[in-house]
């Protein structure tokens, strides 16, 4: 099955860049040009088509390296410093870029012993001009607006997807509208949004309501949506795994783990691995898993179950940027899972709590949802699934700073689940009141352990 469909991308592939209907049985094809976000004929996802057979391997591999000392901005950006693989933007004059990418890749080896790991490499896609992997994405989905002639740009999220949007928007000089729930608000990332100008409104509806109203208004006042599905968006999210297998010399890991969510991740992940072997680049596939939050698992459980995916209709885990019911790139995902050999797995509150901790001291940090990469590879290690010598190489998805609330909370002890599960922390670390007494302090210096990692 896999493999007939992938022949059947294969074929459809071998033309232009255009925009295809992601189901193999359906086939229909768009041009790039048409604003369009799902498949008119038969409702499924669309996925930017792209040929790279004709290329060649070594001369990508020098332009690339070359272009790490250009000053060009176009060059400069960790996205689209790859270009040849994004080939739907051909005028380098529509691209907006604040630059994005160009994230380290740690090597982390109090992970990796907590993980039972010998070593561990995180890719910190926190690392970019709003904190998190959306901006990768983000940055071609604004440039494909720019090349439509788009003035506005819309999504409905209340989390990174909205900070991300607002400031490509802004410097694209378009008008960015945010759609949010009522009274389902994180703060941290809603205050980048309304920072970068982004006119932000509040419906009193739920996410589905409110998304199917935007579709309508879209296409009616000229919006272009940047939703989750928008394809484009995943043809920039490709550049991650691009840029972490030019940085580690082309030499392919055993393993890549990322959170899972709406499953745009993985989608990008899976599609940039397929069209790098095709391009020569890579030689062998890695394994990929995917990881999600026990309250909010419907692709762990399609997994396991097999049959269609059964949406989570009430959604929990303090992980926000996980905390998804319908993930709606599920389809993309499944595949790519398959063609990758790959897994889907899930894992505690508790679990995720503890190492994202752990993470933090290795002096890495990040958001909730990106320690479930780590917690995920601890539960597969143990599982025997990773072995305890494979090189693995985990995607952190946004920044420490997103979310200091869930870090404060954790540390001092008060890091609890709407449904009141309270998370014991085992690296616990809060903060320690003295009064203002020399001898008392350096008795307290002296009795504090200095040393290295637990
Ligand atoms: C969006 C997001 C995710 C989930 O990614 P999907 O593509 O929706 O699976 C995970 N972590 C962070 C920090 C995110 O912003
Ligand atoms: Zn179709």
């Amino acid at each position: 099955m896999v493999v007939a469909e992938a022949l059947i991308r294969w074929i459809l592939a071998a033309m232009p860049p255009h925009l295809a209907c992601f189901n193999p049985s359906c086939g229909q094809r768009y041009p790039l040009s048409e604003i369009v976000y799902s498949c008119g004929a038969c409702g499924s996802l669309l996925e930017v088509a792209n040929s790279f057979a004709d290329v060649d391997p070594e001369t990508l591999r020098a332009t690339w390296r070359m272009r790490r000392s250009s000053l060009e901005k176009v060059d400069v950006s960790g996205v689209w410093r790859y270009r040849e693989m994004l080939p739907f933007a051909s005028d380098p004059d529509c691209i907006v870029t604040l630059p994005e990418g160009n994230t380290p890749l740690f090597d982390a080896p109090g992970a990796a012993s907590y993980a039972g790991l010998e070593s561990l490499q995180f890719k910190h896609q926190g690392y970019n001009p709003t904190a998190s992997f959306k901006d990768n994405g983000m940055t071609a989905g604004v440039t494909q607006a720019k090349i439509l002639g788009m003035r506005r740009v819309a999504c409905v999220s209340t989390g990174n997807t909205s900070a991300s949007m607002a400031a490509y928007a802004a410097a694209a000089g378009m008008q960015a509208v945010i759609f949010l729930p009522a009274g389902n608000i994180a703060y941290g990332k809603l205050a980048q949004a309304l920072e970068y100008g982004a006119l932000t409104i509040q419906v009193e509806a739920n996410f589905d309501q409110i998304l199917a109203l935007v579709r309508e208004l879209a296409a009616e006042i000229g919006i272009y949506l940047l939703n989750s599905v928008n394809p484009f968006r995943i043809e920039g999210q490709k550049s991650i795994a691009i840029e972490m297998l030019e940085q580690r010399g082309w030499s392919v890991p055993d393993w890549i783990v990322l959170p899972g969510g709406n499953l745009g991740n993985i989608s990008a992940l899976g599609k940039a691995l397929r069209e790098l072997r095709e391009a020569r680049l890579i030689e062998d596939m890695p394994r990929v898993a995917v990881v999600q939050a026990e309250g909010s698992a419907p692709f762990f459980r399609h997994f396991v179950e097999g049959g269609n995916l059964r949406p989570v209709s009430a959604p929990e885990t303090l992980a926000t940027a996980i905390r998804i019911g319908d993930p709606v790139s599920w389809h993309k995902a499944a595949f790519e899972v398959g063609s990758a050999d790959g897994i889907v797995e899930s894992v505690s509150e508790q679990q995720i709590a503890d190492a994202k901790a752990v993470i933090g001291r290795c002096g890495i940090g990040c958001e909730p949802a990106s320690a479930a990469t780590l917690a995920g590879i601890r539960k597969l290690v143990r599982a025997g699934t990773i072995r305890e010598s494979a090189d693995v190489a985990g995607i952190l998805t946004g920044h420490l700073l997103k979310d200091p609330d869930y870090v404060y909370h954790y540390h001092s002890g008060q890091l609890e689940t709407p449904s009141g599960y309270h998370v014991q922390p085992q690296f616990g670390n809060p903060p320690v009141t003295v009064p203002n007494d020399r001898t008392r302090i350096a008795e307290l210096l002296d009795r504090a352990a200095v040393g290295p990692f637990p």
